[in-house]
């Protein structure tokens, strides 16, 4: 963790905020409260924090958008938080006056999901690691998955999160918040990051700090999990840690014929000897329209057999051979150059995201073939398919396909990427509209579900389906948890207070 002396001469051009004018509805900084006549209105003065609360222009602007580029909002505020206790303080005052509260992790949902007119919490200042192994780590929320998984591998016997997603630059309470899906480890035979947590300590939306886990508090702990960020703040979480194998063995395997390629990839989930699977595709007329990559985690003395982990498949493999640590980092790698040479974070990424049930992914995939050109993904963007055991998933949020008889649901992702900063006029609105279409008939003709961590827009009449039966629980954990609805608001969910 960065010491008080660091996180304060790191932020040492921000402006600090000494407390909030109820009438006038806007923060007070120390100058303008030095400058106010005697017989102004006194204004409410903000808590002693252990963090920071800035109001400087460059440090809102700085949390006013996210990876989209689509939806902006400039915060009033900002919390650099130095403790749970400070994130407790800053809701109840929040709460007092009535100001919007969004936690954010590193904003790589790209919808506005985290953003707020009112506080943004800057999550990512509160990143210790607070013990670790051999069977759990206790972390703060802020911290990346990928400093998880280098302390746990650096660790005596060789340990890793047991699910990671693609690109670990990401936050343990952003992945947490919408589910966690098995990227790059995990999800054949593991659940979501979700199922793999044993206890959290949130922070409610009454200020309230309270630590939850499947005995303790379940309905806070359920809710939160998978909760969009509605019901509370997690500022720790102990996650379960397994061994990690030094190797991987990737296979990758391409194709132009959606029969061929759901064939292969249906054979190679329900092989025990594969440990992680997903696939890539691209509009068609590109070859391969399809592949698939299986990988094997494995000690260097005892690699794979190849034949009984591909033997039967109808592609030609491509064998790649890295380190574990590699294997986990690919995506972080691949999108640190981006950065480099693409300007990445400002590109606009209209991005959509859904489950599709285990029964209907061949149709589903030779359908949405049917709509895709090249346009629709980018250069720079990626077509996504990830496998996930059913029977490994025991949170109900999020929200995964009603079941259908088979084993498995499938993510699928059309990630666009504008191919500049600046896409045409009408790029993002056709997106949007794509989305909306894409949703649409995703949910009604096939029976899918949204992961909502990209941009599609919803009515609240859509949210009340998307969480279905689970509806009126959610309902009630937000009337209990976060009874004046301050948190999150960039989702969209409660807009009508019902
Ligand atoms: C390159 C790339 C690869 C990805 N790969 C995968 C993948 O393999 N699997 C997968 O599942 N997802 C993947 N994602 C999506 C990613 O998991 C989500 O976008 C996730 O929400 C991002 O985490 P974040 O820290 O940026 O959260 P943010 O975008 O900052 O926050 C997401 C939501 O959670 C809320 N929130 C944030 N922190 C907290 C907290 N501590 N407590 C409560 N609420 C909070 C926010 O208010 C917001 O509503 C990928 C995204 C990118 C950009």
């Amino acid at each position: 963790m960065i010491g008080r002396r660091e996180f304060l001469g790191a932020t040492a051009a921000a402006v600090a905020v000494v407390g909030f004018d109820p009438l006038g509805r806007g923060w007070v900084t120390e100058a303008q409260a030095a400058e106010r006549p005697s017989s102004a209105t006194p204004f409410a003065g903000a808590p002693a924090l252990d963090g920071e609360l800035v109001l400087d222009a460059p440090s809102r602007e700085a949390v006013a958008t996210d990876l989209g580029n689509i939806t902006f909002h400039t915060p009033g505020a900002v919390l650099r938080p130095g403790s749970a206790r400070d994130i407790s303080r800053m809701i109840r005052f929040c709460r007092r006056h009535g100001i919007p509260v969004s936690p954010r992790g590193q904003a790589h949902t790209t919808y506005g999901q985290g953003l707020s007119d009112g506080l943004v919490i800057e999550n990512r200042y509160l990143k210790r690691i607070h013990s670790l192994g051999p069977t759990t780590a206790e972390v703060d929320a802020g911290i990346h998955w990928m400093e998880l998984a280098k302390a746990a591998y650096a660790h005596t016997p060789r340990l890793t999160p047991p699910v990671l997603t693609g690109y670990t630059g990401l936050t343990v309470g952003g992945t947490l918040s919408v589910g966690g899906v098995g990227g790059l480890v995990g999800g054949l035979h593991t659940g979501l990051q979700v199922d793999h947590v044993r206890e959290l300590e949130v922070v409610t939306g009454t200020g309230d700090i309270e630590r939850c886990s499947r005995d303790r508090k379940p309905d806070l702990f359920e809710s939160v999990l998978g909760g969009l960020g509605q019901i509370g703040v997690i500022t720790k979480a102990v996650i379960d840690l397994v061994p990690a194998k030094q190797r991987a063995r990737s296979y990758v395997l391409g194709y132009d014929d959606t029969a061929a390629f759901a064939r292969d990839l249906r054979l190679l989930i329900e092989r025990p000897v594969v440990d992680h699977v997903y696939a890539e595709f691209v509009a068609p007329g590109t070859s391969p329209t399809y592949k698939i990559h299986a990988t094997v985690f494995h000690e260097p003395d005892q690699p794979p057999h190849d034949r009984t982990v591909i033997g039967g498949v109808s592609g030609v493999p491509e064998i790649r051979n890295t380190s574990y640590l590699e294997h986990v980092f690919t995506i972080d790698t691949l999108i640190d150059s981006l950065r480099q040479t693409a300007d990445w974070d400002r590109l606009v990424k209209p991005w959509f995201d859904v489950w599709v049930p285990g029964t209907r992914i061949e149709s589903y995939l030779a359908e949405l073939m049917t709509t895709l050109t090249p346009r629709d993904i980018g250069p720079l963007g990626a077509g996504l398919i990830y496998p996930q055991r059913r029977a490994r998933v025991h949170n109900p949020y999020p929200r995964l396909p009603r079941p259908d008889g088979s084993d498995w649901a499938f993510i699928v992702d059309v990630n666009t990427v504008s191919a500049t900063t600046r896409p045409e006029p009408g790029f993002v609105d056709e997106m949007l509209a794509r989305n909306k279409r894409l949703y649409a008939r995703t949910r009604d003709h096939h029976k899918g579900t949204l992961y909502p961590i990209g941009s599609v827009p919803l009515t609240e009449e859509d949210w009340r389906g998307h969480f279905g039966d689970k509806w009126p629980a959610f309902r009630a954990a937000k009337r209990r948890y976060d009874p004046d609805q301050l948190l999150a608001r960039g989702q969209n969910i409660f807009r009508d207070g019902r």
